[in-house]
Protein backbone atom coordinates (compact mmCIF):
# COMPACT_ATOMS: atom_id res chain seq x y z
CA UNK A 1 0.00 0.00 0.00
CA UNK A 2 1.52 3.14 -1.52
CA UNK A 3 0.50 6.88 -0.84
CA UNK A 4 2.56 9.01 -3.05
CA UNK A 5 3.99 12.43 -2.00
CA UNK A 6 2.70 14.10 1.25
CA UNK A 7 5.31 12.60 3.78
CA UNK A 8 4.19 15.05 6.28
CA UNK A 9 0.86 14.52 6.43
CA UNK A 10 0.96 10.20 6.63
CA UNK A 11 3.95 11.02 9.20
CA UNK A 12 1.05 12.75 11.41
CA UNK A 13 -0.94 10.25 11.37
CA UNK A 14 1.30 7.42 11.85
CA UNK A 15 2.88 9.25 14.96
CA UNK A 16 -0.25 9.63 16.39
CA UNK A 17 -0.90 6.03 16.01
CA UNK A 18 2.47 5.69 17.45
CA UNK A 19 1.57 7.12 20.50
CA UNK A 20 -1.71 5.72 21.16
CA UNK A 21 -3.53 8.33 20.03
CA UNK A 22 -5.91 7.98 17.20
CA UNK A 23 -7.89 10.23 15.99
CA UNK A 24 -11.74 10.09 15.95
CA UNK A 25 -12.86 12.71 13.25
CA UNK A 26 -10.26 14.04 11.00
CA UNK A 27 -11.14 15.98 7.49
CA UNK A 28 -9.23 15.52 4.36
CA UNK A 29 -9.10 18.42 1.93
CA UNK A 30 -7.53 19.31 -1.23
CA UNK A 31 -8.11 19.25 -4.94
CA UNK A 32 -9.84 17.13 -7.24
CA UNK A 33 -7.78 14.31 -8.06
CA UNK A 34 -5.34 14.18 -5.36
CA UNK A 35 -5.79 11.39 -3.43
CA UNK A 36 -8.09 12.29 -0.47
CA UNK A 37 -10.24 8.72 -0.55
CA UNK A 38 -6.99 7.00 -1.19
CA UNK A 39 -5.91 8.93 1.45
CA UNK A 40 -8.82 7.96 3.27
CA UNK A 41 -7.96 4.42 3.31
CA UNK A 42 -4.41 4.54 3.86
CA UNK A 43 -5.44 6.33 7.29
CA UNK A 44 -7.61 3.55 7.74
CA UNK A 45 -5.50 0.89 7.06
CA UNK A 46 -2.67 2.93 9.50
CA UNK A 47 -5.45 2.71 12.43
CA UNK A 48 -6.74 -0.39 11.72
CA UNK A 49 -2.96 -2.59 10.68
CA UNK A 50 -2.48 -5.30 13.22
CA UNK A 51 0.74 -4.22 13.50
CA UNK A 52 0.26 -0.53 15.30
CA UNK A 53 3.41 0.93 13.53
CA UNK A 54 1.73 3.94 11.85
CA UNK A 55 3.20 2.20 8.82
CA UNK A 56 1.25 -0.47 7.25
CA UNK A 57 1.90 -3.72 6.86
CA UNK A 58 0.57 -4.62 4.02
CA UNK A 59 0.40 -8.13 4.80
CA UNK A 60 -1.57 -8.76 8.03
CA UNK A 61 -5.21 -9.61 7.57
CA UNK A 62 -6.91 -6.28 8.11
CA UNK A 63 -4.31 -4.17 5.23
CA UNK A 64 -5.47 -7.16 2.44
CA UNK A 65 -8.96 -6.97 3.25
CA UNK A 66 -8.71 -3.26 2.94
CA UNK A 67 -6.48 -3.21 -0.07
CA UNK A 68 -9.04 -5.68 -1.51
CA UNK A 69 -11.83 -3.18 -1.02
CA UNK A 70 -13.43 -5.64 1.16
CA UNK A 71 -12.73 -4.85 5.09
CA UNK A 72 -16.42 -4.83 6.96
CA UNK A 73 -15.37 -2.47 9.18
CA UNK A 74 -14.23 0.11 6.78
CA UNK A 75 -17.92 1.66 5.63
CA UNK A 76 -17.46 4.19 2.96
CA UNK A 77 -20.86 6.06 2.73
CA UNK A 78 -22.62 6.22 -0.80
CA UNK A 79 -23.96 9.87 -1.73
CA UNK A 80 -26.97 9.68 -4.35
CA UNK A 81 -26.23 10.42 -8.23
CA UNK A 82 -26.33 13.88 -7.28
CA UNK A 83 -23.73 13.66 -4.65
CA UNK A 84 -26.32 14.56 -1.79
CA UNK A 85 -26.06 12.91 1.37
CA UNK A 86 -29.64 12.34 3.01
CA UNK A 87 -30.24 12.40 6.79
CA UNK A 88 -32.03 9.29 7.23
CA UNK A 89 -28.94 8.09 4.83
CA UNK A 90 -26.79 9.08 7.33
CA UNK A 91 -28.37 8.42 10.50
CA UNK A 92 -28.75 4.40 9.22
CA UNK A 93 -25.52 4.11 8.00
CA UNK A 94 -23.46 6.05 10.34
CA UNK A 95 -24.86 6.78 13.48
CA UNK A 96 -27.30 3.79 14.09
CA UNK A 97 -24.29 1.41 12.77
CA UNK A 98 -21.82 3.43 14.89
CA UNK A 99 -23.74 1.46 18.23
CA UNK A 100 -22.75 -1.68 17.15
CA UNK A 101 -19.19 -3.68 17.60
CA UNK A 102 -17.34 -4.04 14.80
CA UNK A 103 -17.04 -6.85 12.64
CA UNK A 104 -12.97 -7.79 12.81
CA UNK A 105 -10.60 -5.86 14.90
CA UNK A 106 -11.30 -3.08 17.66
CA UNK A 107 -12.09 -0.11 15.41
CA UNK A 108 -14.90 0.87 12.91
CA UNK A 109 -14.46 3.95 10.30
CA UNK A 110 -16.90 5.51 8.31
CA UNK A 111 -15.93 7.54 4.94
CA UNK A 112 -18.18 10.09 4.04
CA UNK A 113 -16.02 11.52 0.54
CA UNK A 114 -16.57 14.39 -1.32
CA UNK A 115 -19.06 16.20 1.14
CA UNK A 116 -18.51 19.76 -1.04
CA UNK A 117 -21.21 17.94 -3.51
CA UNK A 118 -23.76 17.56 -1.27
CA UNK A 119 -25.01 21.05 -1.27
CA UNK A 120 -28.90 20.35 -0.59
CA UNK A 121 -27.77 18.54 2.99
CA UNK A 122 -25.12 20.26 3.80
CA UNK A 123 -25.86 21.44 7.04
CA UNK A 124 -28.41 19.18 8.55
CA UNK A 125 -26.32 16.37 7.91
CA UNK A 126 -23.04 17.97 9.84
CA UNK A 127 -25.53 18.53 12.60
CA UNK A 128 -26.39 15.21 13.00
CA UNK A 129 -22.51 14.18 12.60
CA UNK A 130 -21.64 16.82 14.91
CA UNK A 131 -23.05 14.47 18.20
CA UNK A 132 -20.82 11.52 17.11
CA UNK A 133 -17.65 13.78 16.47
CA UNK A 134 -18.26 15.57 19.83
CA UNK A 135 -19.00 12.37 22.04
CA UNK A 136 -17.27 9.18 19.83
CA UNK A 137 -17.52 5.34 20.68
CA UNK A 138 -14.43 4.35 21.85
CA UNK A 139 -14.64 1.89 18.31
CA UNK A 140 -15.38 4.40 15.57
CA UNK A 141 -13.42 6.65 13.48
CA UNK A 142 -15.07 9.30 10.99
CA UNK A 143 -13.17 10.33 7.92
CA UNK A 144 -14.75 13.36 6.08
CA UNK A 145 -13.23 14.64 2.67
CA UNK A 146 -13.87 17.91 0.52
CA UNK A 147 -11.87 19.91 -2.07
CA UNK A 148 -12.34 22.94 0.83
CA UNK A 149 -11.97 22.70 4.53
CA UNK A 150 -14.45 25.64 4.38
CA UNK A 151 -17.65 23.54 3.46
CA UNK A 152 -17.38 22.39 7.04
CA UNK A 153 -19.40 24.03 9.88
CA UNK A 154 -16.61 25.98 12.39
CA UNK A 155 -18.05 23.77 15.29
CA UNK A 156 -16.64 20.17 13.19
CA UNK A 157 -13.73 22.02 12.23
CA UNK A 158 -12.43 22.83 15.40
CA UNK A 159 -13.36 19.16 16.81
CA UNK A 160 -11.32 17.27 13.85
CA UNK A 161 -8.13 17.01 13.06
CA UNK A 162 -7.39 18.46 9.54
CA UNK A 163 -5.15 17.33 6.81
CA UNK A 164 -4.63 19.04 3.68
CA UNK A 165 -3.33 16.46 0.69
CA UNK A 166 -1.36 18.30 -1.52
CA UNK A 167 -0.15 17.34 -5.26
CA UNK A 168 3.09 15.71 -5.65
CA UNK A 169 6.37 16.20 -7.10
CA UNK A 170 6.74 15.77 -11.21
CA UNK A 171 9.31 12.68 -10.02
CA UNK A 172 6.83 11.53 -8.05
CA UNK A 173 4.20 11.33 -10.54
CA UNK A 174 6.28 9.94 -13.08
CA UNK A 175 7.26 6.91 -11.15
CA UNK A 176 3.68 6.48 -10.42
CA UNK A 177 2.87 6.97 -13.92
CA UNK A 178 5.69 3.95 -15.07
CA UNK A 179 4.47 1.72 -12.01
CA UNK A 180 1.18 1.68 -13.01
CA UNK A 181 1.28 1.91 -16.89
CA UNK A 182 4.49 -0.39 -17.46
CA UNK A 183 3.70 -0.92 -21.35
CA UNK A 184 2.72 2.29 -22.12
CA UNK A 185 5.25 4.46 -24.44
CA UNK A 186 7.08 6.91 -22.66
CA UNK A 187 5.73 9.44 -25.21
CA UNK A 188 2.00 8.62 -23.97
CA UNK A 189 3.44 9.05 -20.35
CA UNK A 190 5.08 11.99 -20.65
CA UNK A 191 2.30 13.48 -22.00
CA UNK A 192 -0.43 12.56 -19.20
CA UNK A 193 2.58 13.76 -16.88
CA UNK A 194 2.63 17.39 -18.86
CA UNK A 195 -1.11 17.29 -18.82
CA UNK A 196 -1.69 16.45 -14.67
CA UNK A 197 1.43 17.85 -13.55
CA UNK A 198 1.49 16.47 -9.57
CA UNK A 199 -1.96 15.70 -9.66
CA UNK A 200 -2.39 11.98 -9.82
CA UNK A 201 -5.83 11.68 -10.39
CA UNK A 202 -5.58 14.13 -13.24
CA UNK A 203 -2.50 11.98 -15.02
CA UNK A 204 -5.04 8.62 -14.39
CA UNK A 205 -8.03 10.16 -16.18
CA UNK A 206 -5.81 11.35 -18.71
CA UNK A 207 -4.35 7.96 -18.91
CA UNK A 208 -7.43 6.50 -19.19
CA UNK A 209 -9.03 9.08 -21.67
CA UNK A 210 -11.76 9.69 -19.50
CA UNK A 211 -12.93 13.23 -18.56
CA UNK A 212 -10.42 14.84 -17.87
CA UNK A 213 -8.40 13.84 -21.10
CA UNK A 214 -11.06 15.95 -22.89
CA UNK A 215 -11.43 18.63 -20.82
CA UNK A 216 -7.80 19.08 -21.34
CA UNK A 217 -7.83 19.48 -24.55
CA UNK A 218 -10.75 21.76 -24.24
CA UNK A 219 -8.92 24.38 -22.43
CA UNK A 220 -5.88 24.28 -24.44
CA UNK A 221 -8.44 24.66 -27.44
CA UNK A 222 -9.49 28.14 -25.03
CA UNK A 223 -6.31 29.38 -24.27
CA UNK A 224 -4.79 28.80 -28.07
CA UNK A 225 -7.95 30.77 -29.11
CA UNK A 226 -7.27 33.40 -26.85
CA UNK A 227 -3.70 34.24 -27.52
CA UNK A 228 -4.68 34.43 -31.45
CA UNK A 229 -7.80 36.38 -30.44
CA UNK A 230 -9.97 34.35 -32.49
CA UNK A 231 -13.65 34.68 -31.01
CA UNK A 232 -14.73 32.12 -33.00
CA UNK A 233 -12.62 29.40 -32.53
CA UNK A 234 -13.34 30.05 -29.47
CA UNK A 235 -17.02 29.96 -29.49
CA UNK A 236 -16.54 26.61 -31.99
CA UNK A 237 -14.26 25.01 -28.91
CA UNK A 238 -17.11 26.20 -26.20
CA UNK A 239 -20.06 24.53 -28.76
CA UNK A 240 -18.42 20.71 -28.29
CA UNK A 241 -18.73 21.26 -24.53
CA UNK A 242 -22.82 21.83 -25.40
CA UNK A 243 -25.43 20.18 -22.94
CA UNK A 244 -22.58 18.51 -21.31
CA UNK A 245 -22.11 19.87 -18.25
CA UNK A 246 -19.10 18.62 -15.89
CA UNK A 247 -16.79 19.08 -19.28
CA UNK A 248 -17.09 22.62 -19.88
CA UNK A 249 -17.15 22.82 -15.91
CA UNK A 250 -13.61 21.19 -15.75
CA UNK A 251 -12.44 22.89 -18.87
CA UNK A 252 -13.00 25.97 -17.85
CA UNK A 253 -11.44 25.25 -14.78
CA UNK A 254 -8.63 24.59 -16.22
CA UNK A 255 -8.52 27.48 -18.42
CA UNK A 256 -8.31 29.50 -15.50
CA UNK A 257 -5.81 27.95 -14.23
CA UNK A 258 -3.46 28.58 -17.45
CA UNK A 259 -4.04 32.12 -17.21
CA UNK A 260 -3.18 31.61 -13.31
CA UNK A 261 0.14 30.27 -14.50
CA UNK A 262 0.56 32.49 -16.89
CA UNK A 263 0.52 35.41 -14.26
CA UNK A 264 2.97 33.42 -12.34
CA UNK A 265 4.57 32.98 -15.18
CA UNK A 266 5.26 36.81 -15.36
CA UNK A 267 6.15 36.58 -11.10
CA UNK A 268 8.07 33.92 -11.84
CA UNK A 269 7.05 30.79 -10.02
CA UNK A 270 6.17 27.02 -11.44
CA UNK A 271 3.27 26.06 -13.38
CA UNK A 272 0.33 23.51 -12.26
CA UNK A 273 -1.74 24.02 -15.09
CA UNK A 274 -2.25 21.11 -17.95
CA UNK A 275 0.06 23.17 -21.16
CA UNK A 276 3.05 25.71 -19.99
CA UNK A 277 3.71 26.07 -23.12
CA UNK A 278 0.37 27.52 -23.60
CA UNK A 279 0.43 29.54 -20.45
CA UNK A 280 3.77 30.99 -21.35
CA UNK A 281 1.78 32.56 -24.64
CA UNK A 282 -1.06 33.48 -22.91
CA UNK A 283 1.30 35.31 -20.15
CA UNK A 284 2.84 37.35 -23.74
CA UNK A 285 -0.52 38.62 -24.02
CA UNK A 286 -1.50 40.13 -20.51
CA UNK A 287 -0.07 42.24 -17.49
CA UNK A 288 -0.04 40.82 -13.65
CA UNK A 289 -3.44 43.10 -13.18
CA UNK A 290 -5.39 42.08 -16.67
CA UNK A 291 -4.36 38.45 -15.86
CA UNK A 292 -6.05 38.96 -12.28
CA UNK A 293 -9.11 40.34 -14.17
CA UNK A 294 -9.27 37.48 -16.80
CA UNK A 295 -8.59 34.77 -14.26
CA UNK A 296 -11.63 36.49 -12.23
CA UNK A 297 -13.88 36.83 -15.35
CA UNK A 298 -13.10 32.79 -16.15
CA UNK A 299 -13.68 31.97 -12.36
CA UNK A 300 -17.00 33.77 -12.69
CA UNK A 301 -17.97 31.52 -14.81
CA UNK A 302 -17.39 28.87 -13.25
CA UNK A 303 -19.39 29.57 -10.34
CA UNK A 304 -22.39 30.57 -12.57
CA UNK A 305 -21.71 26.81 -13.86
CA UNK A 306 -22.26 25.44 -10.28
CA UNK A 307 -25.06 28.36 -9.40
CA UNK A 308 -27.16 26.21 -12.87
CA UNK A 309 -27.40 28.93 -15.06
CA UNK A 310 -27.98 27.68 -18.39
CA UNK A 311 -24.66 26.81 -20.22
CA UNK A 312 -25.25 28.65 -23.28
CA UNK A 313 -25.16 32.08 -21.50
CA UNK A 314 -22.12 31.34 -19.30
CA UNK A 315 -20.16 30.55 -23.21
CA UNK A 316 -21.88 33.76 -24.62
CA UNK A 317 -21.04 35.96 -21.77
CA UNK A 318 -17.61 34.41 -21.30
CA UNK A 319 -16.59 35.15 -24.83
CA UNK A 320 -18.43 38.88 -24.73
CA UNK A 321 -16.08 39.38 -21.80
CA UNK A 322 -12.79 38.24 -23.36
CA UNK A 323 -13.58 39.99 -26.87
ZN1 LIG B 1 -1.12 -4.57 8.45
Amino acid sequence: MKFYGNTRVLEQTAEMVRKGREPHSLIIHGEKGLGKKTLAKYIAAQLMCEEHTGTPCGHCRACTLIERGAHPDLIFVQANEKGNYFVDDIREQVIADAAVAPNEGDIKIYVIPDFDLSVQTSVQVQNILLKLIEEPPDHTALILTARSRETFLTTIISRCVSLSVAPVTMQESGEYLQNTYPDRDYSEIAEALEAGKGNIGRCRSYMEKEQFYYSADLARQLGKAYVTGKEYEMLKALAAAEGKKPLLRESLYLFSELVRDACVHLAGGEAVGCDSAISDSISGRLTLSSGAQLYDTITKSVRMIDANCSLSLVCNSLCAQLF
